[in-house]
Protein backbone atom coordinates (compact mmCIF):
# COMPACT_ATOMS: atom_id res chain seq x y z
CA UNK A 1 0.00 0.00 0.00
CA UNK A 2 1.31 3.24 -0.75
CA UNK A 3 -0.50 6.26 0.93
CA UNK A 4 -0.54 10.09 1.00
CA UNK A 5 -2.13 11.50 3.83
CA UNK A 6 -4.43 14.58 3.81
CA UNK A 7 -4.87 17.14 6.74
CA UNK A 8 -7.98 19.65 6.10
CA UNK A 9 -9.54 20.02 2.78
CA UNK A 10 -9.20 23.07 0.07
CA UNK A 11 -12.91 23.55 0.65
CA UNK A 12 -12.51 24.65 4.38
CA UNK A 13 -9.92 26.20 3.55
CA UNK A 14 -11.23 28.30 0.83
CA UNK A 15 -14.42 28.62 3.42
CA UNK A 16 -12.03 30.89 5.22
CA UNK A 17 -10.64 27.82 8.25
CA UNK A 18 -7.29 29.29 8.16
CA UNK A 19 -6.38 28.28 11.52
CA UNK A 20 -4.44 25.47 12.19
CA UNK A 21 -5.83 22.06 12.96
CA UNK A 22 -2.70 19.32 13.07
CA UNK A 23 0.46 20.08 14.79
CA UNK A 24 3.39 19.89 13.22
CA UNK A 25 4.69 16.92 15.20
CA UNK A 26 1.86 14.68 14.15
CA UNK A 27 1.86 15.61 10.77
CA UNK A 28 5.10 14.56 10.57
CA UNK A 29 4.67 10.93 11.68
CA UNK A 30 2.78 10.26 8.49
CA UNK A 31 4.87 11.92 5.90
CA UNK A 32 8.83 13.06 5.96
CA UNK A 33 7.94 14.98 2.41
CA UNK A 34 5.49 16.98 1.51
CA UNK A 35 3.85 20.69 1.66
CA UNK A 36 1.06 22.97 3.12
CA UNK A 37 0.79 26.04 5.16
CA UNK A 38 0.74 27.06 8.66
CA UNK A 39 -2.24 28.40 11.04
CA UNK A 40 -3.42 31.74 9.38
CA UNK A 41 -2.34 30.73 5.96
CA UNK A 42 1.09 31.91 6.91
CA UNK A 43 3.46 31.20 4.37
CA UNK A 44 4.19 28.30 2.18
CA UNK A 45 5.80 24.53 3.99
CA UNK A 46 8.22 22.46 2.43
CA UNK A 47 8.87 18.90 4.03
CA UNK A 48 11.90 17.31 2.46
CA UNK A 49 13.87 14.42 3.88
CA UNK A 50 11.44 14.98 7.61
CA UNK A 51 13.27 18.84 7.67
CA UNK A 52 10.63 21.26 7.54
CA UNK A 53 10.89 25.05 6.15
CA UNK A 54 8.61 27.82 5.37
CA UNK A 55 8.66 30.96 3.56
CA UNK A 56 7.00 33.57 5.18
CA UNK A 57 5.28 36.67 3.11
CA UNK A 58 8.69 38.52 2.87
CA UNK A 59 10.20 36.06 1.27
CA UNK A 60 12.63 34.78 4.41
CA UNK A 61 12.93 30.95 4.62
CA UNK A 62 13.03 29.18 8.16
CA UNK A 63 13.98 25.70 9.12
CA UNK A 64 10.95 25.06 11.25
CA UNK A 65 12.01 22.77 14.51
CA UNK A 66 9.17 23.32 16.60
CA UNK A 67 6.70 20.47 16.78
CA UNK A 68 3.78 22.54 18.23
CA UNK A 69 2.85 24.82 15.61
CA UNK A 70 0.01 24.01 13.89
CA UNK A 71 -1.21 23.88 10.02
CA UNK A 72 -5.18 24.15 8.77
CA UNK A 73 -3.65 22.43 5.20
CA UNK A 74 -0.77 20.05 4.25
CA UNK A 75 -0.27 16.80 2.18
CA UNK A 76 2.65 14.25 2.89
CA UNK A 77 3.72 11.04 2.21
CA UNK A 78 6.52 8.47 3.24
CA UNK A 79 8.77 7.78 0.13
CA UNK A 80 8.33 4.18 -0.86
CA UNK A 81 9.49 0.89 -2.81
CA UNK A 82 6.61 2.31 -5.97
CA UNK A 83 9.05 5.24 -7.01
CA UNK A 84 9.88 5.21 -10.50
CA UNK A 85 12.67 7.56 -11.33
CA UNK A 86 12.08 10.75 -13.62
CA UNK A 87 14.33 12.44 -15.90
CA UNK A 88 13.09 14.99 -18.59
CA UNK A 89 13.81 19.32 -19.01
CA UNK A 90 12.88 22.26 -17.28
CA UNK A 91 11.45 23.81 -20.23
CA UNK A 92 8.54 25.09 -18.61
CA UNK A 93 5.93 24.15 -15.56
CA UNK A 94 3.23 23.27 -17.96
CA UNK A 95 5.61 20.92 -20.43
CA UNK A 96 6.91 19.55 -16.96
CA UNK A 97 3.41 18.91 -15.31
CA UNK A 98 2.24 17.72 -18.82
CA UNK A 99 5.09 15.22 -19.44
CA UNK A 100 4.62 13.76 -16.16
CA UNK A 101 1.33 13.56 -16.40
CA UNK A 102 0.82 11.66 -19.67
CA UNK A 103 3.99 9.52 -19.04
CA UNK A 104 2.39 7.72 -15.74
CA UNK A 105 -1.04 8.23 -16.93
CA UNK A 106 -1.98 10.11 -13.50
CA UNK A 107 -5.52 11.34 -14.17
CA UNK A 108 -7.26 9.44 -12.12
CA UNK A 109 -4.50 8.75 -8.97
CA UNK A 110 -2.79 10.40 -6.79
CA UNK A 111 0.94 10.68 -6.78
CA UNK A 112 3.77 12.83 -5.84
CA UNK A 113 7.11 13.73 -7.53
CA UNK A 114 10.34 15.47 -6.35
CA UNK A 115 13.01 16.51 -9.31
CA UNK A 116 16.14 18.17 -8.99
CA UNK A 117 18.09 20.32 -10.87
CA UNK A 118 19.35 23.47 -12.14
CA UNK A 119 16.84 26.22 -13.08
CA UNK A 120 17.39 29.44 -15.16
CA UNK A 121 14.15 31.20 -13.60
CA UNK A 122 11.53 30.19 -10.61
CA UNK A 123 8.81 32.39 -10.12
CA UNK A 124 7.26 31.05 -6.39
CA UNK A 125 3.83 32.95 -4.49
CA UNK A 126 4.07 32.94 -0.84
CA UNK A 127 0.30 32.87 1.24
CA UNK A 128 0.40 36.29 3.58
CA UNK A 129 -0.56 35.30 6.65
CA UNK A 130 -3.66 36.51 7.73
CA UNK A 131 -5.74 37.65 10.94
CA UNK A 132 -8.75 36.90 12.57
CA UNK A 133 -12.08 36.87 11.50
CA UNK A 134 -10.05 35.43 8.43
CA UNK A 135 -11.15 36.00 5.22
CA UNK A 136 -12.06 33.59 2.95
CA UNK A 137 -9.06 31.61 0.98
CA UNK A 138 -10.11 33.89 -2.23
CA UNK A 139 -9.73 37.46 -0.78
CA UNK A 140 -6.64 35.94 1.20
CA UNK A 141 -4.96 34.97 -2.32
CA UNK A 142 -5.50 38.62 -4.12
CA UNK A 143 -2.32 39.97 -2.79
CA UNK A 144 0.34 37.82 -2.63
CA UNK A 145 3.88 38.47 -2.36
CA UNK A 146 5.62 36.82 -5.70
CA UNK A 147 9.47 36.46 -5.83
CA UNK A 148 11.77 34.99 -8.53
CA UNK A 149 15.14 33.80 -8.40
CA UNK A 150 17.46 32.96 -11.73
CA UNK A 151 20.34 30.41 -11.80
CA UNK A 152 19.17 28.67 -8.99
CA UNK A 153 19.82 25.18 -7.88
CA UNK A 154 16.61 23.43 -6.14
CA UNK A 155 13.97 20.74 -5.32
CA UNK A 156 10.49 20.79 -6.89
CA UNK A 157 8.33 18.78 -4.88
CA UNK A 158 4.71 18.37 -4.60
CA UNK A 159 1.84 15.78 -5.36
CA UNK A 160 -0.69 15.48 -8.32
CA UNK A 161 -4.57 14.78 -7.70
CA UNK A 162 -7.44 13.92 -10.39
CA UNK A 163 -10.20 16.46 -10.83
CA UNK A 164 -12.48 14.86 -8.86
CA UNK A 165 -10.76 15.54 -5.95
CA UNK A 166 -10.63 19.21 -6.59
CA UNK A 167 -12.67 20.28 -3.53
CA UNK A 168 -10.19 17.99 -1.27
CA UNK A 169 -6.87 19.36 -2.40
CA UNK A 170 -5.53 21.41 -5.54
CA UNK A 171 -6.48 19.48 -8.57
CA UNK A 172 -3.92 18.97 -11.01
CA UNK A 173 -0.32 19.46 -9.99
CA UNK A 174 0.64 21.44 -6.93
CA UNK A 175 4.21 21.96 -6.60
CA UNK A 176 6.28 23.72 -3.84
CA UNK A 177 10.03 24.66 -4.44
CA UNK A 178 13.31 24.93 -2.23
CA UNK A 179 16.51 26.02 -2.63
CA UNK A 180 19.62 23.96 -2.15
CA UNK A 181 21.18 26.73 0.04
CA UNK A 182 17.74 26.77 1.77
CA UNK A 183 17.50 30.69 1.25
CA UNK A 184 14.52 30.83 -1.55
CA UNK A 185 11.08 29.16 -1.34
CA UNK A 186 7.48 28.74 -2.54
CA UNK A 187 4.44 28.06 -4.20
CA UNK A 188 5.79 27.16 -7.54
CA UNK A 189 4.21 29.76 -10.56
CA UNK A 190 6.84 29.18 -13.52
CA UNK A 191 10.01 28.14 -13.64
CA UNK A 192 12.56 27.26 -16.79
CA UNK A 193 16.16 25.25 -16.53
CA UNK A 194 17.89 22.89 -17.23
CA UNK A 195 18.00 18.62 -16.89
CA UNK A 196 15.74 17.63 -14.10
CA UNK A 197 16.04 14.31 -12.29
CA UNK A 198 14.19 12.91 -9.34
CA UNK A 199 11.36 10.43 -8.46
CA UNK A 200 7.77 9.74 -8.95
CA UNK A 201 5.44 7.64 -6.92
CA UNK A 202 1.77 6.82 -7.80
CA UNK A 203 -0.45 6.07 -4.41
CA UNK A 204 -3.08 3.67 -4.17
CA UNK A 205 -4.53 4.92 -0.90
CA UNK A 206 -5.64 8.60 0.15
CA UNK A 207 -5.78 9.04 3.66
CA UNK A 208 -7.81 12.06 4.26
CA UNK A 209 -7.37 13.58 8.10
CA UNK A 210 -10.26 16.10 9.51
CA UNK A 211 -9.88 18.31 12.74
CA UNK A 212 -13.12 16.78 14.33
CA UNK A 213 -12.18 18.51 17.57
CA UNK A 214 -12.25 21.93 16.10
CA UNK A 215 -15.29 24.03 16.28
CA UNK A 216 -15.02 26.64 13.15
CA UNK A 217 -14.19 23.43 10.87
CA UNK A 218 -17.88 21.38 12.43
CA UNK A 219 -19.60 24.60 12.29
CA UNK A 220 -17.91 25.70 8.69
CA UNK A 221 -20.77 26.09 5.87
CA UNK A 222 -19.01 25.54 2.55
CA UNK A 223 -20.74 27.36 -0.25
CA UNK A 224 -19.56 24.50 -2.70
CA UNK A 225 -21.04 26.74 -6.08
CA UNK A 226 -18.67 29.65 -4.94
CA UNK A 227 -15.75 27.19 -3.85
CA UNK A 228 -14.98 26.06 -7.47
CA UNK A 229 -14.61 29.26 -9.48
CA UNK A 230 -12.47 30.51 -6.02
CA UNK A 231 -10.11 27.87 -6.31
CA UNK A 232 -9.66 28.11 -10.08
CA UNK A 233 -8.68 31.75 -8.85
CA UNK A 234 -6.51 31.24 -5.94
CA UNK A 235 -4.47 27.96 -6.98
CA UNK A 236 -4.31 28.88 -10.50
ZN1 LIG B 1 1.09 25.66 -2.44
Amino acid sequence: MTTVYSHGTLATLMAGNLGGTISLGELLQHGSMGLGTFDGFDGEVVVLDGEVYQADRTGTVHHVTDPTVTLPFATVHFPGSHQQPVQLLATSKEFVEDKLTETFNLTNVFAAVRLAGNFDQVKVRVAPKQQRPYPTLLEATKHQPVFEQTHVSGTLLGYYAPDIFGTVTAAGWHLHFISDDRQFAGHVLAFTGGELTGELEVFDSLEQHFPITDQEFRQGRVDLANVKAGIHAAEG
